[in-house]
């Protein structure tokens, strides 16, 4: 597995001293490749979070330009960015923030067609898009790839984050209703920026835990936040025998 240099082991002191990470778990981060589906809410929590973590390589994947209204809620932007292209700013940014990441820009909408050959080679995915067809066709190829997924939503002041290993997956949670078309997205809804910070943080966390291996596997369970009482609870998904994308049939 790859070393950590000097500058690295300084930089990710406080990382390395915790024992369920220590070195070993310091280059389990360094060696990932991560891709960030959504440089949005979610992903503008998971790619600072990630980046910083020196999680090694990064693929951000956005067909987006900034727009002024995404500003309450996404911190990796500024109001001059209005205009530019979502992905190519997040790279940007990781630059920025450290150098030792390898992130690649995606400007491209993923769907059904694109996403088995968008995702391939990736060790974790983290969705973070806005609506249930996206969500749905990135499960569909985390599945049929064998990549884990780590699938974030947050829409008005409700909020839910779930890892996926390929059984159960999303498509057993969220059925086939929602495939056609975009029939939630927080444009017309509404989100509290604080909260798609919050679930977005979750998501981060889930990921990095999963790469290092730490606490017990979160996989088939999904945590579901309530931005008004501030609590969160967890459900276990059970797999449908039936799904369409992990199931037996
Ligand atoms: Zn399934």
């Amino acid at each position: 597995m790859t070393d950590l240099s000097d500058t690295e082991l300084e930089r990710y002191a406080r990382h390395i001293v915790l024992p369920q990470v220590g070195g070993v778990g310091q280059r389990k981060l360094k060696a990932a490749n991560v891709a960030v589906i959504g440089a949005g809410g979610i992903g503008s929590a998971v790619i600072p979070a990630l980046a910083g973590a020196g999680v090694g390589r990064l693929t951000i994947i956005d067909e987006d330009v900034v727009e002024l209204g995404n500003l309450h809620r996404q911190p990796l932007f500024r109001e001059r960015d209005a205009g530019y292209s979502k992905a190519d700013l997040a790279l940007q940014f990781v630059e920025r923030l450290n150098h030792f990441v390898k992130a690649s820009p995606v400007q491209q909408r993923i769907g059904t067609d694109n996403a088995p050959q968008l995702l391939a080679g990736h060790d974790l995915v983290i969705d973070g898009s806005d609506n249930f067809a996206t969500r749905l066709a990135v499960s569909d190829a985390c599945v049929a790839l064998g990549i884990p997924l780590v699938s974030a939503a947050a829409v008005q002041f409700q909020g839910q984050v779930g890892l996926f290993r390929s059984k159960p997956c999303y498509r057993c949670f969220v059925g086939d209703a929602f495939d056609s078309d975009d029939c939630d997205n927080c444009a017309e809804l509404g989100v509290l920026g604080a909260l798609s910070a919050s679930v977005g943080s979750f998501a981060a966390l889930l990921a990095i835990n999963s790469i290092v291996g730490v606490g017990d596997d979160q996989a088939g369970r999904l945590h579901l936040f309530n931005g008004e009482t501030l609590e969160w609870r967890a459900i276990r998904i059970p797999p449908d025998p039936g799904c369409r994308a992990c199931g037996s049939a």
